[in-house]
């Protein structure tokens, strides 16, 4: 039986992953494989692992407070503002910033932003080097604009470009589906993603999760609902 807890169907306060009395379905994964969990505790013994976890850990408790008014915890840091706190708590000053091309403008932002902060910025966009797909075994028809010459995205030299600069911690922002996989397989420092690439969607992925009871149906093989009187409910 494998893992599944993205279909769990207890609450929080009565998730064994959640509580130390708490219980799991069948396939839980709490209480399917305790003997992988007890490995990876190993990992966070190694000294500079342990540290990464703790402190992330304490940046994720730093992200909320309280409302004065309810007593309720709410979040109060968006992602940009977490990622310097976290550079910070772990002394790195020299972040890499690898982003896509059709985020140069955004790109720029982000780098004077972590610069007036006080860090070092060493940014590589992902056409950096310039070598044609064709290198990449592509046709003409594999290309966007045929047998012209077309930049691939570059993630390993990406990658190998902010190892060489010594960076200490690595920022992706809007790379590809599977650039973004490269660039994190040839990292040597920590990676965090800003953003993630969504053409369709400004960069925003779960638009299509969000609207998946309407507009995006379709990715669960279902027809756009229709109300009472026949018309597509989400029109
Ligand atoms: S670990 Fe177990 S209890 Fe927690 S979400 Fe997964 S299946 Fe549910």
């Amino acid at each position: 039986m494998d893992g599944q807890c993205a279909l769990c169907g207890l609450s929080n306060s009565v998730r064994i992953c959640k509580n130390e009395e708490g219980k799991g379905p069948a396939f839980c994964s709490t209480k399917l494989y305790q003997d992988v969990i007890e490995q990876a505790f190993e990992e966070y013994k190694k000294e500079d692992i342990g540290t990464f976890a703790a402190e992330a850990a304490r940046q994720e408790a730093s992200a909320y407070s309280h409302d004065p008014r309810t007593g309720m915890l709410m979040p109060i840091k968006p992602r940009i503002v977490e990622t310097m706190d976290f550079c910070r708590r772990m002394g790195y000053r020299r972040i890499g910033l690898a982003f896509c091309g059709a985020l140069h403008t955004e790109a720029s932002v982000i780098s004077n932003i972590f610069k007036e902060n006080g860090f070092e910025v060493v940014s590589v966009m992902c056409k950096v080097g310039g070598v044609d797909k064709a290198n990449l075994g592509l046709t003409g028809e594999e290309k966007l604009r045929g047998d012209t010459f077309e930049p691939m995205c570059n993630p390993i030299s990406q990658a190998k470009i902010l190892n060489a600069s010594h960076t200490e911690f690595n920022v992706l922002l809007g790379l590809c589906v599977g650039h973004d996989s490269l660039f994190l397989r040839y990292s040597e420092a920590m990676c965090t993603v800003l953003a993630v690439k969504d053409r369709l969607l400004g960069h925003n992925p779960l638009a299509a999760v969000y609207t998946n009871h309407s507009y995006y149906a379709y990715l669960s093989g279902k027809s756009l609902p229709v109300d009472e009187e026949g018309a597509a409910a989400a029109d």
